[in-house]
């Protein structure tokens, strides 16, 4: 038997087994997948998640389990195995893809159908193997007939944002996936909670930290699953990055710079009225160099101190910043330089800097095209490398991550807290470009303590 078969047979046997393993045996580095009455008291769910140590504040809730897994045929999720056809020596093709059958999959209702909706998150469905289109929700009764004959919605399941709240009524709608402008995500996640829906909701997951706790409450009071679509915590080439700093591959992490910036064209967007943004860059492309440190490292920044700036008479500043600049200090002495601006030519990249080398990501908050460097020393020789990791579709990725979920009935991987996380810090960061001064944060210890399991991505 050769070495390919073997291991198709062994990837076979252990489920839980990577492709990125399965890759890599076959002797190239190319990874696919690495690795209303709302309730007030909270206690953390240490138990499905090993290795997580106690916190020091007690504010992390539990996920309550909810719904019964979908019925899924028995064995439809393995993927077939063809014959070999290719050399051991060369790059092999990943296992074939196992889509379920569409009666299986988790039915979607999509809200707003924007810019993320209509260019990213439509077209994703076509990639899933486990989640499907069902319902739309629109303002737009024009737009959403079209969209809705271009992607096979029944008009029966067409919604405007009156009729929102008839969605429970609907049984083909399992998540409702909330992709509008940020200061409607609450009201949107709390009434589609009250439907009886689980809800996935776009970045960032609301305007102030109170609006995510209600978020959270509500989902848990209606037994449904919350997650926020951190999608870079789906891709496999920053999963890849963030696995070398687990396993501290070049030594010990000691500093991050993330910078995420891109240039603002519309003052009258949505983006730029601060009542539905909640502030500018920093929620909008900011929160990614946020989202991305604290997931690289596990740990919770104890500290931020940050710098605040918008171009005098420029109409799209007018009441959201341009610029915010900020340092984050974790408890291991780590410290994440941060930047994000509204008006400089994009650029979304971020380095790590450890004990014996550094890692790259260009291109690193983009749909596509993360480019992964990484330079390291090994005696006096340097060692500089560009990762050949294959792209995979990063919306497919975390939504039938979520799919999983409600099948399986497992916690996703970034539940409500995360997202509520991010909003207290980015809370701290702008009290203190405000005073001029540092903030401090609540101490938490342990690894990763408002994440969910790690994900089984396919
Ligand atoms: P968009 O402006 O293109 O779309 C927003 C949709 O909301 C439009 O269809 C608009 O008609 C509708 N809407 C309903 N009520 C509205 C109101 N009162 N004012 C304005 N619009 C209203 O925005 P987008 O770029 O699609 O962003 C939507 C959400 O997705 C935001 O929360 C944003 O942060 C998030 N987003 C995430 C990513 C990502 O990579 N994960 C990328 C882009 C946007």
């Amino acid at each position: 038997m050769s070495r390919f078969s073997e291991l198709i047979k062994s990837l076979l046997n252990e489920p839980n087994q990577s492709r990125k393993k399965f890759l890599q045996v076959s002797g190239r580095t190319l990874a696919v997948g690495a690795t209303g009455g709302l309730l007030t008291s909270y206690r953390q769910n240490q138990s499905n998640r090993p290795g997580s140590a106690a916190m020091q504040a007690d504010t992390v809730p539990r996920i309550t389990p909810v719904s019964p897994p979908a019925q899924i045929p028995a064995k439809v999720d393995e993927p077939i195995v063809l014959e070999p056809i290719r050399s051991d020596y060369d790059r092999q093709t990943p296992p074939t893809p196992s889509p379920q059958p569409p009666d299986a999959r988790v039915g979607y209702a999509v809200v707003g159908l924007g810019h993320l909706s209509l260019e990213q998150i439509l077209p994703a469905f076509g990639r899933c193997r486990k989640s499907k289109l069902v319902a739309l929700v629109s303002g737009n009764p024009q737009k959403m007939q079209k969209v809705a004959q271009q992607y096979g919605v029944k008009p029966q399941n067409c919604y405007s944002y009156d009729t929102y709240d008839k969605l429970k009524d609907n049984p083909e709608v399992q998540v409702i996936y909330i992709v509008l402008p940020n200061a409607m995500h609450a009201e949107y996640t709390i009434r589609g909670a009250q439907a009886g829906k689980h809800i996935l909701c776009e970045k960032p997951m609301a305007t102030s930290s109170a609006d995510c706790q209600a978020m959270i409450d509500a989902c848990k009071a209606a037994g449904r699953k919350l997650m926020v679509a951190y999608r870079i915590q789906y891709e496999p080439r920053n999963r890849y990055v963030r696995e070398r700093v687990r396993q501290k591959q070049y030594g010990n992490t000691k500093m991050l710079e993330l910078f995420n910036t891109q240039v603002e064209a519309n003052p009258s967007h949505w983006r730029h009225i601060r009542a539905l943004a909640g502030g500018g860059a920093l929620p909008d492309i900011g929160l990614y160099c946020l989202n991305t440190a604290r997931f690289l490292l596990g740990e919770e920044p104890t500290e931020v101190f940050a710098y605040q700036y918008s171009t005098p008479g420029n109409p799209l500043f007018r009441e959201v910043e341009e610029m915010v600049s900020w340092q984050m200090r974790f408890p291991s002495g780590i410290i994440a330089n941060c930047g994000t601006n509204y008006y400089a030519h994009e650029s979304r990249r971020y380095r790590v800097m450890a004990e014996r080398g550094w890692m790259n990501i260009e291109n690193a908050f983009a749909y596509n095209g993360q480019q992964v460097q990484i330079s390291y020393a090994e005696g006096q020789v340097e060692h500089r490398s560009e990762e050949e990791i294959a792209e995979k579709d990063q919306f497919a990725t975390e939504m039938d991550h979520f799919s999983d979920c409600i099948q399986q009935n497992k916690q996703p991987f970034t539940p409500g807290e995360e997202g509520l996380q991010d909003q207290r810090i980015m809370e701290a960061i702008y009290k203190s470009a405000t005073d001029g001064q540092p903030v401090k944060l609540p101490v938490y210890t342990g690894i990763d303590i408002f994440r969910g399991p790690e994900p089984q991505l396919g």
